[in-house]
């Protein structure tokens, strides 16, 4: 485990950095504030810090302060080691952020167990930290798929939504749903399905752009939003459509191909909420999979003019 030692006093670093080296820490020393700050700031920062009070540049307490507040969420594990031993001082040192206080002259079997303290501590918050990060991907990632999963992409399309109105951007949403999906799992089995989930969910996530959302809507259903207006969308969802068209699949040994319906719809600032625009999009995915599958339509109030020739495919 790294750990800074950030003090002017040369023998203070001396004993300090081979008592730590002995202890089986990698300390990294600097002898002032702004070297202490340059460390901290820069890549593979330690996440321990033994760090004096009184230095040249800027003292221990504004270097608490300030990497506690630049990084609330991580702060560094701070032991302050200084001279200064009233009960004010300590106080102080404490509320700036340091983890921990010692005062000078130490017992180095003292200093010892603290920093075994403070590896103890530091080794648990980063078995919390990688559990959450685990959980947070459970919960927004669809498993199968690696996709965001139902949750993720509403809550990205509710955040494009708000910037769309925010930027008066143009902003298409929309629903796609694999064309008679039961009869692969039907006739090749449910694992085979899945694969097929797999590969499509790729194709959509080539083929949506970066700042595009696409995620898993449920079962064999994708949900989107695509920034651009009507035209470019179109473009875009054509060119998506086709390249599942044109994908060969392998199912029991032979190929297969695999099409997918479309419906989408141009949000506009009228008041209405994500669940409409689904809404209207679901019509219009209908409406793809009534007039044939295989095609794209754009939500429009009367589908009444010809339901074999598709709006927009
Ligand atoms: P349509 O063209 O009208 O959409 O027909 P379809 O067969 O695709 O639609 P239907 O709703 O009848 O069937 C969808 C099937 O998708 C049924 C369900 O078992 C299957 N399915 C849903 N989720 C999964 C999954 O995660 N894995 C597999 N293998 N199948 C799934
Ligand atoms: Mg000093
Ligand atoms: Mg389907
Ligand atoms: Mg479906």
């Amino acid at each position: 485990m790294k750990l800074l030692i950030a003090d002017d006093d040369a023998t203070s670093r001396y004993i300090l950095e081979s008592a730590a080296t002995k202890w089986g820490f990698h300390p990294v020393v600097v002898e002032d504030g702004l070297k202490t700050l340059e460390v901290m700031s820069g890549p593979d920062a330690p996440g321990l810090i033994l760090l004096d009070w009184e230095m040249p540049g800027l003292d221990g307490l504004s270097i608490a302060r300030h990497l506690t507040s630049t990084n609330p969420e991580h702060p560094p594990y701070i032991i302050m080691l200084t001279a200064r031993d009233n009960n004010n001082d300590i106080v102080s040192g404490l509320a700036a952020g340091a983890s921990d206080y010692i005062t000078k002259p130490f017992e180095i079997d003292i200093l010892k167990a603290r920093l075994q303290l403070a590896r103890r501590n530091l080794e648990l918050q980063n078995k919390l930290n990688k559990a959450m990060a685990r959980l947070e991907t459970l919960a927004n990632v669809d498993e199968l798929t690696g996709l965001p999963n139902r949750r993720a992409a509403l809550k990205a399309i509710s955040t494009q939504i708000n910037r769309s109105k925010r930027e008066q951007d143009q902003l298409c949403i929309g629903l796609c749903d694999i064309d008679f999906f039961k009869e692969v799992n039907d006739g090749h089995g449910h694992a085979a399905g899945d694969d097929v989930l797999k590969e499509i969910a790729g194709l959509l996530e080539e083929g949506f752009r970066d700042y595009d959302v696409i995620g898993r809507y449920g079962g064999e259903e994708f949900i989107f939003a695509v920034s651009a207006n009507m035209n470019s969308a179109d473009v875009l969802l054509e060119r998506i459509r086709a390249s599942i068209n044109q994908a060969t699949f392998m199912l029991s040994g032979q190929s297969h191909t695999i099409t997918m319906s479309f419906g989408a719809v141009m949000v506009s600032n009228d008041g209405k909420t994500l669940d409409d625009w689904i809404l209207y999009a679901d019509e219009a995915l209908y409406h793809s999979k009534a007039s044939g599958r295989n095609r794209v339509t754009f939500y429009e109030s009367d589908y009444s003019q010809d339901i074999d020739s598709p709006i927009s495919a």
